[in-house]
């Protein structure tokens, strides 16, 4: 007897969007600093109505605690206990959710100057990366409609994710935004934002643990000559054209 195959889909109420019912989606954005994938990964979220996880607030937040508890550098071991302590998780019910450490918010202070200094030299130590990683599948567990965003979401932590992307753009273009984005226009010069951005860059991509590299399965879009908008258009398409293909193949 021939069979009908019943692709069982659920439509989400609010944005139209027609998920996989047994099938997780995980989109994960990766990129450099200053390609606009915080904004870009959380507006593609409320465009589709699925969640939003920023996981560098999970880096600063652990760079914030070494700095405000005057760890030294060569602490690791106090720091990476002091961080299990914090027991760092989002407040879900916030839009974007927010981060908490020893269950008090501390967004207010992760995008600080000093906190963004710090960062990349915390996020290459890996008793800590494996920590934040192993918060963050269990994030993708609890969330399992979920757009994710950082260096290493497609390549290590969500490496069968539905769909992935790798932004990128020049550093001049990048430098640019981060200083209109930080209110930093006459504080910070183009050439010494542009510096910093590389420095950043470097360390993040040069790191054993983790590195910052463009998944081979990712869809890679250079951002330097497109818009905000026209990069979450982009990301949209693609990304309801992957999960259609989901659920044919389902
Ligand atoms: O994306 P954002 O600028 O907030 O990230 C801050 C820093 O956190 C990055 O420069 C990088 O060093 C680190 N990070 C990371 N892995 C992630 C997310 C962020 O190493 N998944």
């Amino acid at each position: 007897m021939a069979t009908t195959q019943v692709h069982s889909t659920i439509t989400n109420e609010h944005t139209g969007f027609e998920l996989p019912t047994y099938h997780p989606v995980i989109i994960t954005i990766d990129g450099p600093a200053g390609t606009g994938k915080s904004t870009v990964a959380r507006q593609l979220a409320q465009r589709l109505g699925l969640d939003f996880l920023d996981t560098g607030a999970m880096y600063r937040a652990a760079a914030a605690i070494m700095i405000d508890r005057k760890i030294d550098n060569d602490e690791v071991g106090e720091l990476v206990s002091c961080v299990l302590g914090a027991d760092l998780h989002f407040d879900w019910s916030q839009d974007p959710p927010t981060i908490l450490a020893w269950d008090i918010p501390i967004d207010h202070r992760i995008r600080d100057d000093d906190v963004t200094k710090h960062v990349s030299f915390v996020a290459t130590i890996p008793e800590l990366r494996h920590h934040m990683v192993r918060k963050q599948r269990v994030i993708g567990a609890q969330h399992p409609r979920l757009v994710t965003e950082g260096r290493d979401q497609g390549s290590v932590v969500f490496p069968d994710a539905a769909v992935k992307f790798y932004l990128d753009a020049d550093p001049e273009v990048r430098a640019r935004r981060r200083i209109e984005q930080l209110d930093l226009n006459g504080k910070v010069s183009l050439e010494e934002m542009c510096d910093r951005i590389i420095k950043r860059d470097k360390i993040d991509s040069t790191r054993s643990d983790g590195p910052l590299v463009c998944p081979d399965d990712a869809i890679r879009i250079d951002t330097s000559n497109i818009d905000l908008v026209g990069v979450i258009n982009l990301l949209e398409e693609k990304t309801r054209e992957r999960v259609s293909t989901l659920i044919e193949d389902e």
